[in-house]
């Protein structure tokens, strides 16, 4: 098996004569792959049919002189002026009913059937060029799809597509009137054609149709893909097939993306201009790690990695001497098996001219080249053993888009977020060193010890069933505060008091509630086993006020009119533990959760290091390896068990952590012993 390092490489910005100096770099640096070619359109077919692979032909060709394999990205996100000349109705249309001009890239409409039938030409001819090219190893198709697609295309061929797409779910208009709770305002339908994109009105929509806007959106860019990968797969069987997600985005379901895929990839840039300074906190990191991970329970490629500072009309900071080798070492500790730096040589123009690559704008190797020169050189030995075996989780945090759409178009608060609550408790759990895995409603919970549910805003049949038997078998279920409000049409449920038929695994019910706008609801942890009880802390965003039934408190609201009732409850139903956390509480009381959900659950830590410093294990054929990973610019010790040994043999401060370091600790593998 081939361990592979490489480079997003764009041979067509550069003189044909430097090439071959970007090639003897790239092999003296380690690297044996590079990704080409995927906004190249306009070099690929400067007119129609009139195909030109001659170029990246010579490309590989040279690369491959120096061990160098190729991906190729099919260029779809950036079709080029002649096409959007012959066909300006692939541009799309914003929600103000603005056609978008061409420019920048994703200038596109994803249900548009001329585009489609260009893409269809290009991706064929692509795909018969170089089905039988030994140094074409792969595909991605297009790139970060959902990505420059903010409001999504509301023309009328979207428009249509939503209406067929409707028909398809519904049936009947009739149906669809009675599902969505029409006769509200007067929005009943003769007919589908009737139904709008949620183009901007004086008030808002309906809050079913955008949901169902939102899937119907999220199904479109999945078929979109998926028009290529049938085209690759049909000719090129023997080629796997990737695309390139950007870990917690929201615009497309990623479950559903990753499914065509034979294996994802993933995005990271973690100094990012766009985050507060100095970048992306190391939890949230971990969490798209992780979640990339889970969408195929498999391990996946870091497609674009962050080489250098980041920037468009602003730019981020110089990733720190020793960041580059952490950022490498964290993507390795969490599932990648394979590490793409974006890019090889920083752009001289064009909208990324600073968004900087390995190499700066003159092309001369500097630091950056010489710390991921060592950090490749170090990390194949360890990849060789490690490859391909999947990190498993015992517990797992249920992540839905569903969810995540119905609450971003009802927050109630105006700082509730589904995506920042699923962080909230990843990271009690991160700073506890317990792995998480992230699954989705149709995988099997019975193989996790513990499952996080949180907002589970959206309730059907079905999933209750699987929820109650899970806890049934024994397992612990988390579920917080808005679960069993509406059915999946978005409209609340009335038959039951909150939260519906789950209110008897939790033992309690829900009467009344609070939305704490500019409010300080303080909160007191009561729960017993664990080191400190009687911790304050404060709740947040929403307040569920809770009877119980044959539930225990384990935290109380200690303000307002709902002073002493409880905030976090526990359940015995079955062999299982049934949690219900009604508000959103504070750093402090998840923490005093997570504690008891450790040990209820029987959960392993991977030991105790202080903050910002993740411990993550990755088990080898020989060896299982223990990252001790740093985020922080100054020395910090850890505290690991003595039967692990530091992989470089460093004896003398052993379990102190350097700035931005990364110790790796070994001990024999389960399956070597
Ligand atoms: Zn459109």
């Amino acid at each position: 098996m081939s361990v592979f390092f490489g480079v997003d490489y764009y041979p067509e910005h550069w003189a044909r004569d430097r090439w071959e100096t970007d090639a003897k770099l790239m092999q003296e640096m380690g690297l044996n792959i590079v990704r080409m070619g995927e906004f190249s359109w306009a070099k690929f077919e400067p007119g129609e049919g009139e195909f030109h692979f001659e170029w990246l032909d010579e490309a590989i060709a040279l690369l491959a002189g120096h061990g160098i394999k190729t991906l190729i990205g099919t260029p779809t996100a950036a079709p080029p002026a002649w096409i959007i000349e012959k066909d300006p109705d692939i541009l799309p249309v914003d929600s103000q009913g603005q056609q978008k001009g061409f420019g920048g890239r994703h200038h596109d409409c994803q249900s548009n059937v001329k585009y489609r039938e260009h893409i269809r030409r290009l991706v064929t001819a692509m795909a018969e060029h170089y089905k039988d090219n030994e140094n074409v190893v792969g595909w991605q198709i297009d790139n970060e799809l959902g990505n420059s697609h903010e409001d999504l295309c509301m023309c009328d061929s979207c428009r249509h597509a939503f209406q067929q797409w409707l028909k398809k779910k519904y049936g009947s208009i009739e149906n669809l009137n009675k599902e969505w709770g029409t006769v509200f305002w007067s929005q009943d339908y003769d007919k589908f054609s009737q139904i709008p994109a949620p183009k901007v009105t004086p008030t808002m929509h309906n809050p079913s149709l955008l949901l169902d806007w939102k899937r119907f959106c999220s199904d479109l860019v999945v078929d979109f893909q998926k028009l290529q990968v049938d085209i690759i797969k049909s000719i090129c069987p023997h080629q796997p097939v990737t695309h390139n997600l950007m870990g917690l985005y929201d615009k497309t379901d990623y479950f559903d993306l990753a499914s065509d895929l034979d294996f994802a990839s993933n995005d990271q840039y973690p100094t990012g201009y766009y985050f507060t300074p100095p970048g992306q906190p190391s939890y949230e990191i971990s969490a798209c790690l992780d979640f990339i991970r889970s969408v195929k329970k498999k391990n996946f490629w870091m497609m674009e990695l962050e080489s250098g500072p980041t920037g468009g009309a602003f730019i981020g900071r110089m990733p720190r001497p020793g960041q580059l080798r952490l950022w490498t070492l964290h993507c390795i500790a969490h599932g990648s098996d394979t590490i793409v730096y974006f890019r090889w040589r920083t752009c001289l123009f064009g909208t990324e001219q600073f968004w900087h690559g390995i190499l700066p704008h003159n092309g001369v190797p500097g630091r950056r080249y010489q710390e991921l020169k060592d950090t490749v050189a170090e990390m194949v030995p360890v990849l060789k053993d490690i490859q391909g075996i999947v990190p498993k989780a015992e517990a797992a945090i249920l992540f839905s888009y569903d969810q995540n759409n119905a609450i971003k178009i009802q927050p109630h608060h105006p700082e509730l977020d589904y995506i920042e609550q699923v962080k909230k408790y990843y990271d009690s759990f991160y700073e506890r060193n317990i792995p998480l895995d992230f699954i989705s409603e149709t995988e099997d919970f019975q193989d996790y010890k513990l499952v996080i549910a949180p907002l589970q805003f959206l309730m059907d049949a079905a999933l209750e069933d699987k929820l109650m038997e899970y806890v049934k078998k024994g397992g612990r279920l988390v579920l917080t505060m808005r679960t069993g409000v509406k059915n999946r049409n978005n409209v609340c449920m009335g038959d039951m008091p909150l939260p519906g038929r789950l209110g008897g695994m939790l033992g309690i019910k829900i009467e009344d509630y609070d939305c704490p706008l500019g409010l300080t609801v303080k909160l007191e942890w009561t729960g017993t086993g664990i080191k400190d009880p009687g911790q304050e802390g404060v709740a947040d965003k929403w307040c569920d006020i809770v009877t119980l039934g044959d539930a225990k408190p384990l935290a109380f609201y200690r303000s307002e009119y709902y002073k002493d009732t409880p905030a976090v409850t526990v359940n015995s139903y079955g062999a299982g533990k049934a949690y219900y956390v009604a508000t959103e509480p504070d750093k402090h009381i998840l923490g005093q959760l997570a504690e008891l959900l450790r040990e209820e659950a029987g959960l392993e830590s991977l030991g105790e290091s202080p903050k910002d410093v993740e411990l993550t294990l990755r088990k080898g054929r020989a060896r299982d390896y223990l990252f001790a990973i740093n985020h922080t610019d100054c020395g910090q010790e850890v505290r690991i068990d003595r039967m692990w040994k530091r992989l470089d043999g460093c004896r003398e401060n052993a379990f102190v952590v350097g700035g931005y370091g990364v110790n790796i600790y070994t001990r024999q593998s389960d399956a070597g012993q």
